[in-house]
């Protein structure tokens, strides 16, 4: 079986809860990072996006065999100055998706700023198209419940919908600055894919796929793969879809993504994939919040016998 392990950013060691920004992106602390990657390593075969796009029946690998890969979404600084190190020490390459307007506009996710409004508004309580949050008592609640509303929404209504937040809050969107020094610059990425780390494309805005139409979808998906080889001046080949549910991507999405040329996409559908992968554009990630998750993501399966079912195909006997 194939178990896909994603992040998006780490706690620096000590820091943990330290954000003005939304900290349900961030997993592990660095340390936790660190024994999760030597324990990865240790205990199963780490693919890279090579091994991963080369993935056929009896790849040559044991029968029974955990194989694993590890992704990073989002391009967040700690991506370079965080996981990078780490996952050089442990001899792994990743593979880091990027939304490639983002990074160009040194602006984050809409996620971010909702969190920043909420954490740095002086109010005890705001309200939102007509429904109240508070704030004092039930910040997490409100939070969730607000970044869901937009994840619903349809991509347009997003940048409107976070004016009039800031305007509920009474205070502005966070100072580009500050937004900017959460990234990895060009600069950054540069770096990680020459130390052999893949760089795949994350669309170009991070809209929710499913909220446009197929044209948009096109150049989200189409767009960014010829915007990130002209940055990069190299082949781009994975692809990851912004938040990655069922419902936040459609029939068009996969079509389209095939007809780009990716070789390989991932979902943030739970689970594990077979080996091959029996839809290498649909390929389910897990997160791994805690060393214990990340071991019994790896274990429990094995315990239940879903490793046999999930296991490498046997080796073909031609020659
Ligand atoms: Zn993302």
């Amino acid at each position: 079986m194939l178990l896909v392990v994603n992040y998006h950013r780490l706690w620096p060691t000590g820091s943990v809860g330290r954000t003005m920004f939304d900290d349900g992106v961030f997993g592990p602390d660095l340390e936790t990072f660190r024994r999760q990657m030597q324990w990865l390593k240790a205990s199963t075969i780490i693919l890279d996006e090579e091994s991963l796009l080369g993935l056929r029946n009896g790849s040559g690998y044991p029968h029974g065999t955990v194989l694993s890969a590890v992704t990073f979404d989002d391009a967040y600084v700690d991506c370079r100055t965080l996981a990078q190190p780490v996952l050089d020490e442990c001899g792994i390459r990743g593979l880091f998706f990027v939304p490639v307007e983002l990074i160009e506009k040194r602006q984050l996710g809409w996620w971010d700023q909702v969190a920043y409004l909420l954490k740095q508004t002086p109010l005890k309580s705001i309200v939102v198209d007509g429904r109240g949050y508070d704030l004092a008592s039930g910040f997490r609640q409100a939070l969730r419940s607000i970044l869901e509303l937009f994840k619903l929404e349809t991509a347009d209504r997003t940048a409107e919908l976070l004016t009039r937040l800031a305007d509920a809050c009474r205070i502005p969107l966070p100072p580009l600055a500050l937004q900017s020094a959460e990234l990895m610059t060009w600069q950054q990425i540069r770096e990680l894919r020459a130390a052999g780390h893949a760089i795949g494309s994350h669309t170009l805005s991070h809209r929710v796929l499913a909220t446009l139409d197929p044209s948009e979808q096109a150049r989200e998906i189409a767009g960014s793969r010829r915007a990130l080889e002209g940055i990069l001046c190299d082949s781009v080949r994975s692809f990851a879809y912004p938040v990655g549910g069922p419902r936040h991507i459609d029939r068009h999405s996969i079509e389209l993504v095939q007809q780009a040329g990716y070789g390989l996409a991932f979902t943030f559908n739970t689970g594990f994939a077979r080996v091959p992968p029996a839809d290498r554009l649909q390929i389910p990630r897990e997160s791994a919040h805690s060393f214990a998750a990340l071991r019994s993501k790896v274990l429990l399966p094995r315990l239940m016998g879903l490793n046999d079912q999930l296991a490498l195909e046997p080796a073909s006997t031609g020659n």
